[in-house]
């Protein structure tokens, strides 16, 4: 496939875009992963030094507002206390918490951003000592702490509370797609039609790419190194987001443990499902859906992306290597696929 014309919706943004055929481009860190924002033609009056700055502080203010590896975000407070009281939050993290109760009530609990407790208990949090399996005795008092009908968001005035007070809110599976939506925001406010956004794999595109056409991006094959697609997708005022279990796991016992937990049994899952990428008009909505269908599994998953409409492709494993099951919406979106 011709590499430089894509860019790669993959869990570590690998760049294939060459940034000489863009007219802008920022990167950096954030969120701890990395960002990119390709600019196809830069407005009179933005110089790239005032966007860079913009695009900084919005994302500054998300970490403040939602990172829990910052002690002093306005999640870690609100994890630290001990109230059951409506705590005062930005218009922000409420937003990102309604949004993610929603998707909790859609995926019958699969998505869960309670889920806290047990991304450590499991080794993949702020804390990662040994990775391995927890005793049963953990793994039960995790569990009871986690659970999204204790937890309730409020938008006017913002708001958040918990009904039991060692209940935590962990955003990672949503929070990178809201930042995306975000900066986008901050770029047609600068009067740029043209642009494509990635956060740590998470994407969103609008208006063309450099050479005219619209954006366009590859979803990795999983264990491709970054060098082979299962499909090629366009994104035109819209965004995907891709979940996968295959970049961040240990082994124990010739069992492999993944980061994405199932809330429902405090489990890392197990199925062949390798990735799944749903795009959508918002990141943020993306973002969340696509790790609800990855804790589901290949088939449920696929029921409730079918169900609900979405458009999402599932990669899954099987003896003859990684076959792609996708919605008929998903198929919309395809500018061809990756075989
Ligand atoms: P993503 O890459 O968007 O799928 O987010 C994965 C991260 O979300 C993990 O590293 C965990 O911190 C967290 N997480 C794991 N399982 C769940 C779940 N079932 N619901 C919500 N967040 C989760
Ligand atoms: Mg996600």
């Amino acid at each position: 496939m011709n590499k430089v014309a894509f860019t790669l919706a993959a869990l570590s943004c690998v760049v294939t875009m060459a940034a000489e055929a863009v007219a802008l481009r920022l990167d950096g860190t954030t969120m701890g992963t990395s960002y990119r924002v390709d600019v196809a033609d830069v407005p009179a009056g933005v110089t790239e030094d005032s966007l860079r700055d913009g695009v900084e502080r919005v994302l500054t203010r998300i970490e403040r507002q939602m990172s829990t590896y910052r002690s002093d975000s306005e999640l870690s407070r609100f994890n630290d206390s001990d109230s059951t009281a409506w705590v005062t939050v930005s218009e922000d993290t409420a937003t990102v918490v309604a949004t993610a109760l929603h998707v909790s009530r859609v995926s019958g609990g699969a998505f869960d951003v309670t889920v806290g407790p047990l991304v450590e208990l499991w080794g993949f949090g702020v804390d990662r000592r040994s990775r391995h399996r927890p005793s049963a005795q953990a793994l039960s008092t995790a569990l009871a702490r986690v659970g999204f009908e204790r937890l309730e968001a409020r938008l006017a005035p913002p708001a958040l509370r918990k009904q039991r007070p060692d209940l935590t809110v962990d955003l990672s599976a949503i929070a990178k797609g809201f930042g995306v939506d975000r900066v986008a925001d901050h770029l047609q406010a600068a009067g740029i039609g043209n642009y494509l956004i990635d956060i740590g794999g998470e994407l969103r595109g609008r208006g063309r790419g450099p050479r005219g056409a619209e954006w366009s991006v590859a979803i990795e094959q999983p264990g491709g190194g970054g060098t082979a697609a299962m499909s090629v997708v366009r994104l035109d005022d819209a965004a995907i987001a891709t979940s996968g279990t295959y970049r961040s796991y240990f082994d124990e016992g010739g069992q492999l443990y993944s980061h994405i937990i199932d809330p429902r049994t405090g489990m890392p899952v197990t199925h062949a499902l390798a990735s799944v990428s749903v795009i959508a008009p918002t990141t943020m909505r993306a973002d969340a859906l696509a790790t609800a269908v990855l804790v589901l599994g290949p088939d449920e998953g696929l029921r409730l992306a079918d169900k609900e409409g979405l458009a999402a492709l599932l990669v899954v494993r099987s003896d003859k290597g990684f076959q792609a099951r996708r919605t008929q919406e998903f198929a919309r979106y395809e500018m061809r696929d990756g075989s």
